[in-house]
């Protein structure tokens, strides 16, 4: 049994096909299909036995694209399919699902206008994902296509956590409001840390630091989200690669009376600021700003212990919401692969009593304990995967076993 994971950007079509059959959960093929609608697209097209191969396919849409990826898939000499109609189900990671989608669904003309309507809550995003779905519904005819939606993990969080203090009439009649992102990463590794600690989802009250090029957290309470750090879209919360995080509004509008255009200014916080725009030294990777900090280079090591402190303040917030947490969960490329940010956020909130182990802690990507035995609550690296969550979301809302 066979799922497709499709995630598309605006000028991206990632995939993964992932073996499903007596819960294998192996991925078959994974790839992407970049610069789409450019002179220079590029496909990557890979295998988990090590075999890559890339190539510059005439792809105009996302429907070229994917069948582009198609060809691939079921090329005689390195695809993994004989044809197409091994594949069972199509899961697509859809940005923006409002307040009307609260998990994952299969997909109809009604799903379809829901991610319509959403449009200006995800400008960028959501046009995309329904393209992709529509390629899908042509190329796959038959198949059915369910959408998981970024925002739906945080619909349970209550209004006195989702709403601005603006006047009302903004949400009642703009939707203006938190809703929160990575929702599939956050779902993911609450269900995985659940397993890992041997709880039941409903018992278990964690904070989840999801820590990448974005980042966000969610305080999880019964195994719900009562609070996250992105709002309205990503750009709220925590400081990140190249976005602002949490700033005083008037700020903003401080930046347009400076003469950007409010464009300008959304470019400005979501391309142009975080570690990127603090540092100095023209790159938001963290690998990057951890290795210029070493050396003294621009304000990289202002900007790591900026980065730092937003997790650290968050930390305390939804340490007293939960009430006392089990655990703090790390995930994300830095998250997971960064002792040296897990050791600074977790020596920060030492008061509450948790210590990094530092030789527990010497490890990247791997599932496991990094505190000290003695803490009153646990750190814990809980590796996420975004597609494979999709795609067993994809088989529960079809009701295939
Ligand atoms: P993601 O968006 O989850 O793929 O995460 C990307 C971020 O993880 C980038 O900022 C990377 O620099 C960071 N990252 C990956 N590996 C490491 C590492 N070993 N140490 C520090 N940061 C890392």
């Amino acid at each position: 049994m066979k799922v497709l994971v499709i995630n598309a950007g605006s000028s991206s079509l990632k995939f993964t096909l992932f073996d499903m059959s007596n819960g294998a959960e192996q991925v078959i093929a994974s790839g992407l299909v970049e610069r789409v609608g450019t002179d220079k697209p590029n496909l990557i097209y890979k295998r988990p036995d090590g075999f890559k191969q890339e190539e510059s396919p005439k792809v105009q849409n996302h429907g070229d694209a994917l069948k582009a990826v198609c060809a691939k898939l079921c090329d005689p000499e390195v695809g993994v399919l004989k044809n197409l109609s091994e594949v069972t189900a199509i899961g697509h990671r859809v940005l923006h699902g409002g307040e009307k989608i609260t998990m994952p669904v299969k997909v109809d003309k009604g799903v379809k206008d829901i991610i319509r309507e959403c449009f200006p809550l995800g400008p960028l995003h959501n046009p995309a994902n329904l393209m992709g779905i529509e390629a899908c519904e042509e190329i796959f005819a038959g198949v059915p296509n369910v959408a998981v939606f970024d925002t739906q993990f945080h619909q349970t969080m209550p209004p006195e956590a989702y709403l601005y203090a603006i006047p009302y009439e903004y949400y009642e009649k703009h939707g203006i409001r938190k809703y929160g992102f990575h929702g599939t990463s956050h779902h993911f590794v609450t269900d995985s840390t659940a397993e890992f600690l041997g709880k039941k989802v409903e018992d278990l009250n964690i904070i989840t630091c999801h820590l990448g090029n974005g980042c966000s957290m969610a305080a999880i309470k019964n195994g719900k989200v009562i609070d996250t750090t992105m709002g309205l879209t990503p750009l709220e919360g925590l400081m990140m690669g190249t976005r602002s995080g949490d700033m005083d509004p008037a700020a903003v509008v401080r930046m347009v009376e400076l003469g950007s255009t409010a464009k300008e200014v959304d470019t400005i916080l979501n391309k142009k600021s975080g570690l990127f725009g603090v540092a100095g030294i023209g790159t938001g990777d963290m690998r990057d700003i951890q290795a210029a900090a070493l050396e003294g280079k621009g304000r990289a090591d202002l900007a790591l212990k900026m980065f730092v402190r937003r997790v650290v303040k968050y930390i305390g917030a939804y340490y007293v919401l939960v009430g006392a947490p089990e655990a703090l969960v790390f995930t994300g490329g830095i998250g997971e692969n960064s002792k040296e940010i897990r050791q600074m956020i977790v020596d920060a909130i030492g008061c509450l009593g948790i210590r990094i182990d530092a030789e527990k802690n010497n490890v990247r990507g791997k599932k496991c304990v990094v505190s000290t035995a003695d803490s009153k609550w646990k750190a814990i690296i809980m590796p996420t995967n975004e597609e494979l969550m999709i795609a067993r979301n994809t088989l529960e809302v079809l009701g295939i076993k």
